[in-house]
């Protein structure tokens, strides 16, 4: 399936909808969509509709819903990416693929090793990487990308029960993605609700960061015996929640 796009409305079979925004520019400006042609929207709810278009203009696309269906790219558990705020531009690549690999939600860090220089903004640009990285990967959601605050105020307001909290550390050599779920699963007989994955900056996260973690239960887990770039972590650590994720009946 191409990519498909996300609308604000939860419309009904036989609806006719009028895209006036960036969305419609794109349909019939770079795609060149005809009349009878299909497009994909998605209300951001996990709910797809499947559209024929009816009508193009210069300023707008026309469209009738035909079909209603579930969304069924979602991962079964919600996963959280926290992300230390790395150097220089890594962020956007680093969002656009979390995306991709099934992220729910983006938090970036300061941790005690950052390189950058805490600023309270949120820049939208990130929430389009997200938008366009969702559309493009078939998802039902749009993943946000929250503020950036200090690691401690993160931990601070997080939730811990029925949750899985997994740092990334690469002086962990017992743990790993795959024994942690499995331990919580056979303890809880029951998923988390939510597993988050905690990434360090390039100069990696301060032992008492870990151990702040991990005296509120978190595990801290290992990514492989090669030490990743920060950039490269996040990602291997998401493809392996998917697997063990998609794969969990196995258990
Ligand atoms: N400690 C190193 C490297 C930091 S790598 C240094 O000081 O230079 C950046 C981040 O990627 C780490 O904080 C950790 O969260 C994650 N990471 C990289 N390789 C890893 C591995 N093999 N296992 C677990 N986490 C890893």
């Amino acid at each position: 399936m191409s990519s498909k796009y996300f609308i604000k409305t939860s419309p009904q079979i036989g609806e006719s909808l009028i895209l006036e925004d960036e969305t419609a520019f794109h349909l019939a400006r770079v795609l060149r969509v005809r009349v009878g042609d299909d497009v994909v929207l998605c209300d951001g709810k996990n709910t797809d509709y499947l559209c024929k278009v009816s009508e193009v203009s210069s300023k707008s696309v026309s469209l009738v819903v035909e079909e209603v269906m579930k969304c069924e790219t979602e991962l079964p558990v919600s996963v959280v990416l926290v992300q230390a705020l790395p150097k220089a531009g890594k962020i956007d690549l680093i969002i656009q693929k979390a995306v991709e690999l099934g992220a729910t939600e983006i938090h970036p860090v300061y941790t005690r090793f950052c390189d950058v220089k805490p600023k309270n903004e949120k820049p939208s640009r990130w929430q389009k990487i997200s938008e366009s990285a969702a559309g493009q990967s078939g998802r039902g959601i749009i993943p946000e990308v929250f503020e950036p605050v200090s690691f401690e105020k993160f931990v601070k307001n997080v939730t811990f029960s029925d949750c899985l909290h997994l740092p990334a550390y690469e002086k962990n050599d017992t743990a790993t993605i795959l024994t942690a779920f499995s331990t919580y699963v056979s303890r809880h007989t029951t998923l988390p609700l939510r597993i988050y994955v905690y990434v360090g900056p390039e100069g990696g996260f301060a032992e008492q960061e870990i151990n702040l973690l991990v005296k509120s239960g978190a595990i801290a887990v290992s990514l492989g015996k090669r030490i990743l770039r920060t950039e490269t972590a996040g990602l291997a650590a998401l493809a392996q929640i998917g697997l063990v994720l998609e794969d969990y009946r196995t258990f």
